[in-house]
């Protein structure tokens, strides 16, 4: 990437184009004071103290009017490029926008190129990469859960916590390179043991940075997640429970959610678009098998799949497991199959509870309980206490794969109709989008570049243990720390950072 120049002054609209009640057009740059004073009647700008803002016009070089303005100059360094700049506040009409821009450009400005502002304030040492980034997310962000993220990483949270890690490693570094230093001779400076020590306590804290990540995408981009189950189960029901209102067609007609029907949840700012699907049996009617086509399609874009089981309905544990395993072999969707940072991307809802009071979801949990007939517990079976045997005979037999077994925390008992544990649901949703033990407390990577750095440093570090266990030489143990430091480096852009610039700074837009 060729880096600008950063003696040009540049000029841009600092607000979004288009008519507003005021718009912000920023100089900065060596001469962005000079500049401005060129064509901004009033108090000389070049005289005044730094942050501070005076009235004045702009007028062009006939001596024509074009607007009353505000001009707040900042001196110097302490601006948010590091350098000169005045921000003239205009009204917010599109002429008086251009007309203004145009005065700069005649007047030895040159026009900012998308991110440039940023940038400078990046080359001139104001911000780190991470924080460059966080500026874009912060002008990005939607919900408030996200500017909260975006503007902890900003005040450089992310960017302390890396800089430490980096620090300790690099004083192993050194030792062990001065190791390499000394050739034939047998010496080490560097404690084994020691240095293992670091590396799992770097690895220790990169870990939940890296399963922050989950979260971070959660909360940039929303959550797909498709409501599915056979007709009549109450998936329509507990899209409105979930949502508080009326919104899809509830009814008792097997089959009368036709098409999917899309609603967005606000989860703790995470934002979850709920995809309420047809029934997943044989269709009956052609109506029906359009239905069932586009759940497929549905749940092959989603990322959680909630599979609602109406526990009042004759369905054994083996036919959601049968269900279940239909919807994710025929998708072969990976976050279904596998599960993400110890939790599957599928929940269980057992509804329809307040029908069933004696169904236990306790009871999945019991291994040597392979089956479970819900609809058969008429009466509560005496069970003699945690022995389950009565129970047992009751059930049929399990021939799930058993590459397919659910776990029990996957399961959560509602009713729907009556807006039982829905909020748990909520709780149970927000985990697995997140991960569990993700809070937006801590500190979220929501940046895939940083995702990507601290994942691949994880396993450079991964590698310095490897060679440790192996006793191998010194220069390969260098290697790899040199690696992960490398990785490191490039999430606060100490080191290599000319060539993700240009990805940077390219997807800012013009005037920030
Ligand atoms: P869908 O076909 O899966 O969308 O099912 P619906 O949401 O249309 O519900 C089918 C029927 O089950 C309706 O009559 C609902 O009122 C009823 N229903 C849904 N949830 C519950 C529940 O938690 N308890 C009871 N008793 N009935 C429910």
């Amino acid at each position: 990437m060729n880096l600008p120049n950063l003696t040009d002054t540049i000029v841009a609209l600092a607000t979004p184009p288009g008519v507003g009640a005021i718009a912000v057009i920023r100089l900065s740059g060596p001469t962005a004071i000079e500049v401005a004073d060129l064509i901004f009647k009033g108090k000389k700008l070049a005289d005044q103290t730094t942050h501070t803002a005076h009235f004045g016009h702009i007028r062009d070089r006939q001596g024509r009017d074009i607007d009353e303005v505000l001009a707040t100059v900042f001196h110097g360094e302490r601006s948010y490029t590091g350098q000169p700049t005045v921000e003239i506040s205009c009204h917010g009409s599109p002429y008086i926008q251009q007309e203004i821009i145009q005065l700069c450009l005649q007047s030895g400005a040159r026009l900012a190129q998308p991110g440039e502002y940023t940038l400078r304030a990046f080359l001139n040492g104001k911000l780190d990469l991470s924080q460059a980034e966080a500026v874009a997310d912060l002008i990005a962000s939607e919900s408030e859960a996200a500017h909260g993220i975006a503007l902890r990483q900003l005040r450089g949270g992310f960017k302390n916590e890396i800089a430490q890690l980096r620090e300790e490693l690099i004083h192993f570094a050194s030792l062990v390179e001065l190791e390499l230093d000394f050739g034939e001779e047998d010496v080490e400076f560097a404690d084994r043991s020691d240095l293992k020590n670091l590396v799992e306590k770097i690895r220790s804290h990169l870990r939940p940075l890296i399963q922050s990540f989950a979260l971070g995408n959660a909360l940039r981009t929303g959550v797909t997640t498709v409501i599915a189950g056979r007709p009549n189960a109450g998936k329509s029901t507990l899209l409105n429970a979930l949502l508080n209102e009326e919104r899809a067609i509830v009814s008792d007609i097997p089959g009368t959610t036709r098409d999917t029907i899309e609603e967005v949840l606000n989860i703790r700012g995470v934002q979850f678009r709920l995809v309420d699907t047809a029934g997943i049996r044989e269709a009956q009617d052609a109506i029906e098998t359009i239905g069932i086509q586009r759940t497929m399609e549905k749940i092959e874009q989603a990322s959680i799949l909630v599979y609602v089981w109406d526990v009042a309905g004759g369905m054994t544990l083996a036919d959601v497991h049968a269900d279940l395993a239909a919807l994710v072999s025929r998708n072969s969707v990976p976050g279904f199959s596998n599960t993400r940072n110890g939790v599957p991307g599928y929940l269980i809802v057992c509804n329809k509870m307040d029908r069933n009071p004696l169904f236990r979801t306790e009871w999945l949990l019991d291994p040597t309980l392979p089956d479970i007939h819900p609809y058969l517990l008429g009466e509560e079976p005496d069970l003699g206490g945690p022995d389950l045997t009565t129970f047992k005979k009751l059930s049929n037999h399990l021939n799930a794969p058993s590459s397919f077994l659910l776990p029990p925390s996957s399961f959560i008992p509602v009713s729907a109709k009556n807006q039982m544990n829905i909020e748990y649901l909520k709780e149970k949703l927000f985990e697995v989008a997140a991960g569990e033990g993700v809070s937006l407390e801590s500190t979220v990577v929501t940046n895939a570049r940083h995702h990507d750095a601290l994942r691949r440093a994880d396993v450079a570090l991964a590698d310095v243990l490897v060679g440790l266990e192996a006793n191998v030489t010194g220069d390969f143990v260098a290697q790899d720390i040199r690696r992960s430091l490398a990785y490191l480096s490039e999430i606060t852009g100490s080191v290599g950072v000319e060539d993700i610039l240009g990805n940077i700074f390219g997807k800012f837009c013009i005037g920030k």
